[in-house]
């Protein structure tokens, strides 16, 4: 079953001048901002109605979303799904024909989140990320 929208992913060139719309012009509340070098990727997080919208600025132009970002200029980069049970998801998905990026979920170590992703391919061009949050 599937619960609500975690978080919407954009990704812009500058995260200081792209949020001067979102949190200046548009007034939400930026919870944080973090470095991820592991991803060489800067965030900042905002939280809208109990989702949460993260900007992507990719530090570098060879990484997974520094091509991105190259190929397909900024913009929406993923949209992400929380689910009961990610397992059943994606076997729900297979049965459907749907291509996914991950064939198992992967763990995040800091929270214990397992999330997989989902081709653009079978969603009519946009990533989606499933989140099983822990028990
Ligand atoms: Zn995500």
């Amino acid at each position: 079953m599937t619960h609500k929208i975690n978080h919407i992913a954009i990704v812009v060139p500058n995260l200081n001048e792209a949020l001067g719309f979102w949190r200046d012009a548009l007034a939400l509340d930026l919870e944080r901002t973090e470095e991820n070098p592991g991803e060489n990727v800067n965030i900042a997080f905002m939280e809208v109605g109990g989702t949460h919208i993260e900007l992507l600025e990719p530090t570098d132009s060879n990484s997974g979303i520094g091509k991105y970002m190259e190929k397909r200029g900024p913009g929406l980069h993923h949209i992400c799904l929380e689910v009961d049970d990610i397992e059943a998801t994606m076997q729900r998905l297979r049965d459907h024909h749907i291509e996914l990026i991950n064939e198992a979920p992967k763990t995040r170590s800091e929270d214990g989140v397992r999330y997989a992703f989902v081709h653009p391919r079978s969603t009519f061009g946009v990533l989606v990320e499933l989140y099983e949050l822990p028990h």
